[in-house]
């Protein structure tokens, strides 16, 4: 066992702090990580507060992971020493099933995600809010070479959370997608359709973030907040993919779509979705879900981002900042990732 140094939320309703406790030794098919930054996902204040009532207590969050492997096992074959690598939302999965071969193991049961799981021998995970991970093989990437450490991080959660039902729903050449909240995951998926081929419109609450939307990549820029947007665009979309965890008017949203169109659900709001039959069925259109990717698609992912360029758009915190960074993304004050330096966990 190696002692960890981390930030953990050690309940609901506590702000994060300072925690110290073990990592495993490494197994023949383990990576040990450095960890050099950690991205902010919303996901993971939901969690420390206890937001989706599943939470186990300490929790180091944190599952937009980067660093540098600092050893292997006897069986590792795809990483050295000194190699840059990530990992994101989940550490292991179900080895057992047929489904696995169809990799979209994030979706089968058996899934331990990153921190708030429990490991198949029974130990709680803890996230990349530390200075090292213990990880098997088979669930760390490789960061393109080409791809700042920092600014690469928030690929492992938002970057791959769109990548997955933009490739899936065929955003590219001739299609119009709307990507609904500029927000972390948001300006990823702007990014990455805009890179696709598609024709990238930005649904934000008011128009205080068009400049960047454009420069991020969009084609368009409307405001939710102005009934217009919602006459004007009647019919407009092929897919929609919706980052809000608010409530929004779902109606109004599929009446966006085109026949044929899809609203793909990522971010998750904590009561249920109403939807009218007459939002739907007079255009064949169909709302659906998306969650992460599996692991091949998150490489995919990554190789597709060091080809185009693509890295988050970061501000880049101390650990001991984190409280306050998470009332600025609370407060959609965030432009448009944290990410935090664990090289001052170390000092
Ligand atoms: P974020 O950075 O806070 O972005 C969310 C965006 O939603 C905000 O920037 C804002 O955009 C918009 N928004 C916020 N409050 C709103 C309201 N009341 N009405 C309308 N729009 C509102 O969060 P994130 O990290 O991107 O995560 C977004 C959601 O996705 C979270 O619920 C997270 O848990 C979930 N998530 C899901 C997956 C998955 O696999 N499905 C993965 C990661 C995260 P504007 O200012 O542009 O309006
Ligand atoms: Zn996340």
């Amino acid at each position: 066992m190696a002692t960890a140094r981390g930030y953990a939320a050690t309940d609901a309703s506590k702000p994060l702090a300072p925690f110290t406790f073990e990592r495993r030794e490494p197994r023949d098919d383990d990576v040990v990580i450095d960890i050099k930054y950690c991205g902010v996902c919303h996901s993971d204040i939901h969690q420390a507060r206890d937001e989706w009532g599943n939470s186990s207590f300490p929790m180091v969050p944190g599952h937009e992971i980067v660093g540098i492997v600092r050893a292997v096992g006897s069986q590792v074959t795809r990483f050295k020493i000194g190699d840059r690598v990530g990992v994101g939302c989940f550490v292991d999965s179900c080895t057992t099933c047929a489904k696995r071969d169809l990799d979209l193991e994030q979706y089968l049961p058996g899934l331990v995600v990153t921190y708030n799981g429990v490991e198949a021998d029974g130990t709680p995970t803890q996230g990349g809010y530390s200075d090292h991970i213990v990880v098997k093989e088979g669930y760390v990437l490789s960061i393109p070479e080409n791809l700042p450490l920092d600014a690469a991080a928030p690929l492992l959660c938002a970057g791959i959370t769109l990548y997955s039902p933009l490739r899936h729903w065929k955003a590219g050449p001739g299609k119009k997608v709307a990507i609904v909240g500029l927000g972390g995951l948001g300006h990823m998926g702007v990014k990455l359709a805009h890179a696709m081929g598609a024709e990238v419109t930005v649904l934000s609450q008011t128009l205080s973030k068009k400049e960047d939307g454009l420069k991020l990549g969009a084609d368009h820029y409307y405001a939710t907040k102005d009934p217009e947007t919602f006459t004007k665009l009647a019919g407009s979309f092929d897919l929609i993919i919706c980052t809000v965890a608010a409530e929004i008017d779902w109606n109004a949203y599929l009446n966006l779509l085109k026949v044929d169109g899809d609203l793909v659900l990522v971010g998750i709001p904590e009561n249920p979705v109403p939807v009218h039959a007459f939002s739907l069925v007079p255009a064949r259109r169909s709302i659906s879900g998306s969650m992460i990717g599996s692991i091949k698609e998150t490489q995919e992912m990554l190789d597709f981002c060091g080809e185009h360029g693509i890295v988050s758009e970061i501000e880049t915190i101390r650990m001991e900042q984190i409280n306050e960074a998470y009332e600025r993304v609370v407060r959609s004050d965030v432009r448009y990732r944290f990410v935090i330096d664990m090289e001052s966990i170390k000092a």
